[in-house]
């Protein structure tokens, strides 16, 4: 098996189930990508069903017990580029009393898609159309998809504290597949850090300092050169916090750190450097 066949089979038992997800697992171009799932498939290591890709000999996952009843929160909130359906706009192909009114030959988007309320994960207070909130995860992500109708409805009980779990859950995990928890509300995109909301983060990532057991101080990058030079100076404050037993945290949300961080740091901190 080749590297990218190799990297494809590694990216579907991660749990990439669709074309895009491989894609976008693996960085191979879609022309790589269905050529060797042409070829995983008749050598019948790749099955492709309903659900999307899976590798042959593992179990598909057990279908839900939960059924999406009334809900079409998912034809209505999530965006579906396949079919042109802009996020929080009732596709045009749904209709009411029948549903999906190309339900043979609608997009895999829509055949693999399964919310985390679908899956079990999440109680009852959670039911899409009743929340107004779709879960659903990604390969390296919690996405909350609000619906336009009740933007803040992420912010309100029983919804807040268990994204913020989450969100811990996923800070905690990081180098060993760590996960982010996003919410996209109209034009507004957030990351959550346990507690502590960042607003509009960038593409090149938010370094971040725990400052309670579920706040954090953040810094968001403008580069990936700035995003190093942010975590080389969020280490530096571990071990002067190590070293001293505490350290001052900078507080503009927008500097950007030059090294050397110790002397700065020790400055700010009123410690006397070594
Ligand atoms: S949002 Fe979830 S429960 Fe609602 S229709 Fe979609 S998959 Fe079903
Ligand atoms: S194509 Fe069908 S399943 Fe997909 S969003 Fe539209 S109505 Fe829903």
């Amino acid at each position: 098996m080749d590297q990218a066949t190799l990297q494809i089979v590694r990216a579907v038992e991660a749990g990439a189930t669709t074309m895009k997800g491989i894609v976008d697992a693996t960085g191979l171009s879609r022309l790589k990508v269905e050529r060797a799932l042409n070829a995983l498939e008749k050598q019948k290591l790749l099955i492709r069903d309903g659900q999307g890709f899976r590798v042959a000999g593992r179990q598909a996952p057990p279908p839900p017990s939960r059924q999406c009843g009334s809900c079409n929160a998912c034809c209505d909130i999530l965006e579906v580029a396949a079919v042109d359906k802009p996020v929080n706009q009732l596709c045009r192909h749904w209709q009411t009393g029948t549903g999906c009114t190309i339900y043979d030959r609608r997009p895999q988007m829509c055949r693999s898609f399964v919310c985390a309320w679908l899956q079990g994960h999440l109680d009852d207070d959670w039911f899409p159309e009743k929340a107004g909130l779709i879960v659903h995860f990604s390969q390296d992500a919690v996405n909350v998809t609000v619906d336009d109708h009740c933007p803040d409805r992420w912010r309100e009980e029983p919804y807040f504290s268990k994204l913020s779990e989450w969100s811990l859950n996923g800070i905690k995990r990081i180098g060993n597949r760590g996960y982010a928890t996003l919410v996209v509300s109209g034009p507004d995109k957030f990351l959550l850090l346990g507690r502590t909301i960042v607003p509009d983060p960038t593409l090149f990532g938010t370094a971040f300092l725990p400052l309670t057991s579920d706040t954090f101080r953040f810094w968001k990058a403008k580069s990936p050169e700035h995003l190093q030079r942010l975590h080389a100076r969020v280490a530096e404050i571990e071990r002067i916090r190590q070293e001293f037993g505490s350290c001052a945290i900078p507080e503009n949300e927008d500097d950007d750190p030059q090294p050397p961080y110790r002397p700065a740091l020790l400055r700010l901190s009123n410690h006397a450097s070594a």
